[in-house]
């Protein structure tokens, strides 16, 4: 076995400890290689379970959160997906291997045009990156099968949750920025919507309007 096998083997490991049991997700996880989404002096930590400083102030996100999230949505191939909070890009290309199409929006354009680099390196094609303030919903596209907050909110944003289908699933960190945090997850019924918290979370906050970069 060499060093990047036991390296990946450890990761998957470590996500199933913690909670990831979804084969498909695990499956996801294992070909995407994080190590493409952290730059620089963090680099050789991209298989370690923990959240990494990116550009802009912003952070991606802890490998077992991500798989904690994805597994929550019970993604379908045929499904069309709304990322908030590009980011480095990371969970939009796990999103990716186990949906039809993913829009992916960040306020910060720099972070867009890096995740954008990613995507096209890995040839991942099926991820459509803008620059745009996820906080009115992304009305082009809507409505989504799938949408996934990756801020926190202080509430379930609603023009998030008007371009939800019913039938539709919404993952997203609620409470304020500089505490602990509550993941939801959001069920869009014929006639409203059922609210589950699933597990404390620790997000930068979402931001209303966009970024100077
Ligand atoms: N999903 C990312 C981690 C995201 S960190 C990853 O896999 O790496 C949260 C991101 O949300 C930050 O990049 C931040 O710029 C973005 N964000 C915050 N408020 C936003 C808003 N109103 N609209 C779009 N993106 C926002």
């Amino acid at each position: 076995m060499t060093p990047e096998d036991e390296q990946r083997m450890r990761f998957v490991f470590a996500l199933r400890q913690k909670g990831v049991m979804d084969a498909r997700v695990l499956e996801a996880m294992e070909k995407v290689d994080r190590g493409a989404f952290v730059k620089g002096i963090f680099s050789d930590r991209a298989y370690e379970d923990m959240p990494l400083p990116i550009a802009c102030g912003q952070t991606i996100s802890q490998p077992s959160v991500v798989g904690l999230m994805t597994q929550a949505l019970s993604l379908e191939p045929r499904h069309k997906v709304l990322e908030i909070g590009t980011g480095s890009g990371y969970q939009a290309a796990i999103l990716s291997q186990l949906a039809r199409r993913v829009y992916t929006v960040d306020r910060h354009k720099r972070l867009v045009t890096e995740a954008q680099d990613a995507f096209d390196a890995l040839g991942l094609s099926n991820i459509t990156a803008l620059a745009s303030d996820g906080t009115r919903g992304f009305p082009e596209q809507a409505p989504f099968d799938r949408i996934i907050v990756t801020a926190a909110a202080e509430d379930p944003p609603g023009p998030l949750l008007a371009e939800l289908k019913p039938g539709g699933i919404m993952v997203v960190p609620v409470g304020q920025s500089d505490t602990v945090q509550n993941l939801i997850k959001v069920t869009r019924t014929e006639t409203g919507f059922d609210y589950e918290e699933m597990r404390q979370v620790r997000f930068v906050p979402l931001v209303e309007g966009l970024g100077s970069d």
